[in-house]
């Protein structure tokens, strides 16, 4: 499958923002629908059951996260949402509310292309395909709850284990401090981000060249971290 017949649905009230995402998108040669409301958007989404939403957090007609709700109620449609650098807390509401990803706005076009092309292929992969994973001279067997180095066999806790997990189910992709303490520690745990950084440290520690430099376990300032691997 090519690039080619991906559709993309931009939900944005702003012609020339939708304007210029459409111009944009169209050059690498995705078929773009429009939408400059709630209600289109979700017209569009039932009509053309698109490959993708970029979706604009605010909306003249209904917040963008009331969409994200409705949507997922029926569908898996990678989302990626575009927010303004002032609204921090809506961006991680959207993402817990099961947005993908997120672009700020204003945003560069390389930027934008990556995240689309890394949200179309999460949904391309099947789950079962996506179990070995390169983070550099670590390989990493998902199936298998493996990790290997250049010295043999890279030691994870089990709660280790568990975050890089749910980190990989998004490769690419954002995940809020919320969604991971939820997955890997529990709901009763929510609001407590201690773990999580502990965790975290102790991950880098064994999977980052320097710990101290990330390249893999990426922090997302204000909002979670995101796990990127080399391409296989
Ligand atoms: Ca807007």
């Amino acid at each position: 499958m090519t690039e080619a017949m991906h559709q993309i649905l931009v939900i944005e009230d702003e012609p020339a923002i939708r304007n210029i995402l459409k111009v944009l998108l169209e050059a690498e040669r995705y078929r773009v629908i429009e939408a400059d409301s709630a209600v289109r958007a979700e017209i569009e989404t039932r009509t053309h059951k698109p490959d993708l939403l970029l979706l604009d957090l605010g909306l003249p007609d209904g917040d963008g996260l009331a969409i994200i709700r409705r949507v997922r109620a029926w569908s898996p449609v990678p989302i990626v949402v575009l927010s303004a650098r002032t609204m921090e807390e809506q961006k991680i509401a959207a993402l817990d509310g099961g947005a993908d990803d997120y672009v700020t706005k204003p945003f560069s076009a390389p930027e934008l292309l990556a995240r689309v092309r890394s949200a179309l292929r999460r949904n391309v992969r099947a789950p079962e395909q996506s179990s070995l994973l390169k983070l550099g001279d670590i390989q990493l067997d998902l199936a298998r709850r493996e990790a290997r180095g250049p010295s043999g066999e890279v030691r994870l806790t089990p709660l280790e284990y568990r975050l890089l997990e749910c980190l990989a189910r998004h490769l690419g992709a954002v995940v809020t401090q919320n969604q991971l303490v939820r997955e890997v520690w529990g709901p009763e745990r929510l609001g407590d981000s201690r773990g999580l950084r502990v965790c975290v440290m102790g991950l880098r520690a064994k999977i980052e060249p320097d710990p101290h430099k990330p390249r893999y376990l990426v922090t997302e300032a204000g909002l979670g971290y995101r796990l990127r691997a080399d391409e296989p």
